[in-house]
């Protein structure tokens, strides 16, 4: 049978290894398994979101709220912005998805960093349009901009701070580069860490009503699946300028979010001492982290995330090590498929990461030195 000839061009996205596989190909116990791949909380849920989600368990035989009234006044006040501002996805990336329909056929240019969120790169090559790329892997607005010049891309993405390295550019930067930016290019300012960008460094903060009250040509993604602690419901947002939001509305599918899912959003907002003691945690332990690169002589990229790169230069084959870590039960992320020789680990527990130094110690110990 013959497909859609832009699919020849598109790959299947290959998403963090789940706990069931390592069970099954390594017979590792549940409980010895610790992953650490795909930049989940930690510490769970808060325990209030998961009663909440019990209690409504009994009404899931309707249908959800399409118009997500509640949802949207709890983003809308927690952001500044109004109800009409903001749209609802299943979980931001398919928001992401929105936004390219919107701007994107085959004919168009869509432009981002050299490693970064690999969905950016899977949605826009469904429309068939050309995807350009700045040399440099972390976000250098320069080049951007020499490339935006060149190109006139319809869309541009910003990962804020950027998955899968955790740098993240000053919010003068990208405004001095917005002001630069024609109003018919629709820029995508990706904000899945932004909680944990602003939380260490305000310089990194983009406010979502400011950014979209000077730019109305920029949206802004968040996501509950990081430091809201709810990956398994796909719950993300977009806050935009009203013509713009009324657009993806266009490409939106009908109760594309459950009602469990609204459900648990709508709690998760209410508590924000719950994300901020997780946010406090983690840059507590990624301090461990870059500790211990120092110690053993790796670099790292300074993170602005719920994760840290660890570069192995010439001393290893981050392949090996992932592989040999999987093999112990320890699931992270290998970089070698961006060509970066490095892995990316999601700070875990206090007690996981005491584990991981161990499980590292082990597997440097074992595998001879490249
Ligand atoms: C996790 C992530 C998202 C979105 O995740 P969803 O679970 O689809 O909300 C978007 N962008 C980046 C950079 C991410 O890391």
């Amino acid at each position: 049978m013959e497909f859609n000839k832009v699919l020849d061009n598109c790959k299947i996205y290959e998403a963090g290894k789940p706990i069931e596989l390592v069970l099954r190909e390594y017979g590792i116990k549940v409980e010895d398994i610790i992953k650490l791949a795909s930049n989940e909380n930690p510490y769970g849920t808060s325990p209030q979101v998961v009663k909440r989600i019990q209690e409504r368990a009994s009404s899931i035989f309707m249908y959800p709220d399409d118009s997500m009234y509640e949802l949207k006044e709890g983003l809308a006040s927690r952001f500044c912005v109004e109800s009409s501002n903001i749209v609802i996805g299943a979980g931001s990336d398919q928001i992401l998805d929105f936004c390219i329909k919107a701007k994107c056929n085959e004919t168009s240019k869509v432009l981002m960093s050299n490693t970064t969120f690999a969905m950016y790169e899977i949605y826009a090559k469904q429309t068939g349009c050309t995807i350009i790329k700045t040399s440099d892997d972390e976000h250098n607005l320069e080049q951007f901009l020499e490339l935006y010049k060149i190109h006139k891309p319809e869309l541009i993405f910003l990962c804020l701070p950027n998955n899968p390295l955790g740098e993240c550019l000053n919010k003068k930067d990208v405004y001095d580069f917005l002001d630069k930016i024609d109003s018919n290019t629709l820029v995508i300012i990706d904000g899945a860490y932004q909680e944990y960008a602003s939380f260490k460094d305000k310089n990194k903060e983009i406010k979502a009503d400011d950014l979209i009250s000077k730019y109305h040509n920029c949206i802004y993604l968040g996501t509950f699946s990081k430091a809201y602690a709810l990956g398994g419901m796909r719950v993300g947002y977009g806050i935009a300028q009203k013509g713009l939001i009324k657009t993806l509305h266009k490409l939106r599918p009908p109760f594309n979010i459950t009602t469990l899912s609204l459900c648990a959003a709508i709690e998760a907002l209410k508590d924000e001492k719950f994300v901020n003691d997780c946010i406090d945690k983690n840059f507590k332990e990624m301090k461990r982290y870059e500790e211990y690169a120092l110690i053993k002589g790796f670099s790292f990229i300074e993170s602005y995330t719920n994760f840290i790169i660890i570069k192995f230069d010439n001393m290893y084959l981050s392949n090996d090590i992932a592989q040999s870590l999987l093999e112990k039960g320890l699931i992270i992320r290998d970089l070698s498929s961006y060509g970066i020789n490095a892995i990316r680990i999601t700070i875990g527990s206090d007690e996981q990461n005491t584990k991981v130094f161990t499980l590292l110690d082990e597997v440097f110990n074992e595998i001879k030195q490249n």
